[in-house]
């Protein structure tokens, strides 16, 4: 169960990045993935708590909504060379399906955590 809202919240950002700079509004996004205003709502709060994306308070056809917009995420090669994988002792060792897999790696998930976190709030 837990994997399916994963999937979905991972459709939504897709369909919300794609939408590019004019973002997309709530309610034409819900119709898209075939959700509930209340369901989509809780993916959309947790996508904007996870600093993906943001929510714009928006007046349309006489009701006030939000517009989605996917925030950028710059990667530049410092915010990347202390990737755990570079100097990993069991990378020869490592791929999906394997006893050490980045799918599961928790350097690499913890490491994700972090660069996600140090770019929080950057647009
Ligand atoms: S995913 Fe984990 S185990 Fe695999 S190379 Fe990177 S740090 Fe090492």
């Amino acid at each position: 169960m837990a994997r399916k809202h994963e999937n979905l919240e991972y459709k939504v950002l897709q369909i919300i990045k794609e939408s590019g700079s004019k973002g997309i509004l709530q309610s034409q996004l819900w119709k898209k993935i075939n959700a509930t205003s209340r369901e989509g709502s809780r993916i959309s709060l947790k996508l904007e708590k996870a600093g993906l994306v943001e929510r714009i308070r928006e007046l349309h056809d006489g009701k006030w909504t939000y517009k989605l917009i996917a925030k950028k995420r710059l990667l530049t090669i410092d915010s990347i060379m202390d990737i755990p994988c570079v100097f990993c002792v069991d990378q020869n060792k490592c791929g999906v399906g394997s006893q050490f897999s980045p799918t599961t790696c928790k350097k690499l998930s913890e490491w994700l955590e972090k660069i996600s976190y140090n770019h929080q709030g950057e647009t």
